[in-house]
């Protein structure tokens, strides 16, 4: 049974599957996808660098 729950800003489905971790650089993410080790901005960062690196 999903039931939302209104957390951070936004509506989550179920807090329970929601992992909040600390990035190296210091900002708490949450963890969105598998295997993710990084918040939102060190992705993006990193996938600029991946990006610049590859071409
Ligand atoms: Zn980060």
């Amino acid at each position: 049974m999903a039931k939302s729950f209104f957390k951070d800003g936004k509506w989550v489905d179920d807090p329970r599957a929601t992992v909040v971790s600390l990035c190296r650089c210091g900002n708490k993410y949450i963890k969105t996808r598998a295997g993710q080790a990084r918040c939102l901005r060190c992705v993006a960062a990193a996938a600029r660098e991946a990006r610049h690196t590859a071409s």
